[in-house]
């Protein structure tokens, strides 16, 4: 199949060539023909399949042989949980429908309103927003969503996690009852189901695979590593492979910032990106990564939500989040639109149970590999667990560890690390 066959108008179908896209993905072969002929859909698919142009290709197709809108009262509204997922998508929008005479928004927080206010006075078909500044929006009466014909919920999993759901419901009591709706999700919970009940008319359902199902593009590798030496650990590991696009998570806001700190006096490039980073600070940050000027970019999990950076080698846990889905969703980060990569993930003894978790969820085991000179301390006291003793004495059938030759003889040497 090409686009070709797809029946988009002739300016998007140059735009998409432009940017050497040449096949569709499978979510664009299935979600392109529902939308082009107007029914609603329910879309499984996550970052990194190509669902931004599954949507946007079909929309700007349907908008440009709509009257044109009036000043202030978009034709088509894409909610999305992230400022960042927000200017991506607006990025996507232009660059698709750089032929054709449609005006995109985006409405986030986190930057003044007032040039966002200026902005509607014009002509804008298609507006990106995130669900609490379009509210403020709605206050301040300086949007109408009177006209909108085409609702996308993009990321809707996640606006559902960073609990927009009362936010998405004072919205969509706004919108024309009249109108085509477009969900995608990562993930089908209940509450995914609930909220397209309440949302899709008789919608399509289409399913792409999910990332953690395609995880063979993705390797994962666990290092047991003591707390206090997982800096000198991550610094090591980027300059022996000379990583050179490496995005690393870390648990909290003031970690991201003391690693990144740590690393830039150990000459890594690097820089944090959290909540507390203004959102200049952010998309400036953002910028210098995707260019490959910053090498290392520091982030805790709801930054990095959203964040679109293709062909990212190296995704790096420098802690193991408490929740085993955000593993899933950080190292959604890396191997994407079929490229490989590989996820790292610096472990200490306290973190065991995190891992275990994460290995249930995933269905395998990690491999384990202890690098030569920073071997763990078996005798480390630890500070989450009291019953280490019984931890170690667990028979060693059930841990995969996949050792190198150099690092094997480390671990005997030091009585290894066990569980
Ligand atoms: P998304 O899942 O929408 O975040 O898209 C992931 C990446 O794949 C984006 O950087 C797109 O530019 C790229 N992409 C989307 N569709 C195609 C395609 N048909 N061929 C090649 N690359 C694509």
């Amino acid at each position: 199949m090409s686009f070709s066959n797809l029946n988009l108008a002739p300016e998007i179908l140059r735009a998409v060539n432009e940017l050497g896209y040449t096949t569709p993905t499978p979510i664009q072969n299935a979600a392109i023909p529902v939308v082009l002929a107007g029914g609603d859909l329910m879309a499984m698919a996550q970052t990194g399949t190509g669902k931004t142009a599954g949507f946007t290709l079909p929309v700007l197709h349907m908008l440009a042989s709509m009257a044109p809108a009036h000043t202030g009262r978009p034709l088509a509204l894409v909610l999305v949980p992230t400022r960042e997922l927000a200017l991506q998508v607006q990025e996507s929008v232009n660059g698709y429908g750089k032929y054709l005479k449609l005006n995109s928004m985006s409405m986030i927080g986190g930057v003044n309103i007032n040039p966002q206010i200026k902005q509607l006075r014009g002509k804008v078909d298609i507006l990106i927003a995130t669900p609490g500044r379009l509210l403020d929006h709605v206050t301040q009466k300086t949007l109408d969503l009177s006209q909108v014909k085409i609702l996308v919920l993009d990321e809707a999993d996640r606006m559902l996690d960073m609990g927009f759901v009362r936010d998405i419901k004072k919205i969509l009591a706004l919108l024309p009852k009249k109108r085509q709706n477009l969900l995608f999700s990562a993930t089908f919970s209940d509450e995914i189901k609930a909220l397209a009940d309440g949302l899709l008319n008789k919608p399509a359902m289409v399913e792409v695979a999910r990332r953690n199902t395609t995880a063979e593009m993705i390797t994962h590798k666990v290092h047991p590593v003591d707390t206090d030496k997982k800096k000198g650990l991550l610094a090591h590991l980027i300059k022996e492979y000379n990583w050179h696009q490496v995005l690393v998570f870390t648990r909290t806001k003031h970690g991201a910032n003391k690693l990144a700190e740590y690393l830039d006096k150990n000459g890594l490039p690097a820089l944090a990106i959290h909540g507390n980073k203004s959102q200049a600070n952010r998309v400036s940050t953002l910028a210098k990564f995707k260019d490959g000027s910053l090498q290392v970019l520091v982030a805790t999990d709801i930054a990095a939500r959203g964040l679109d950076i293709v062909d990212l080698p190296h995704v790096v846990n420098f802690e193991l989040p408490n929740v085993p889905e955000d593993y899933v969703h950080r190292i959604g980060r890396t191997g994407r639109a079929g490229q490989t990569g590989d996820a790292v993930s610096l472990v200490s003894k306290d973190e065991k149970k995190l891992q275990i978790a994460i290995e249930r969820l995933l269905k395998k085991k990690i491999d384990e590999e202890i690098i030569t000179g920073f071997e763990p301390n078996p005798n480390a006291p630890s500070i989450a667990h009291t019953d280490t003793t019984n931890h170690r004495n667990k028979p060693r059938s059930t841990v995969a560890i996949n050792r190198s030759n150099s690092t094997r003889n480390a671990n005997s040497n030091r009585g290894g690390f066990k569980r």
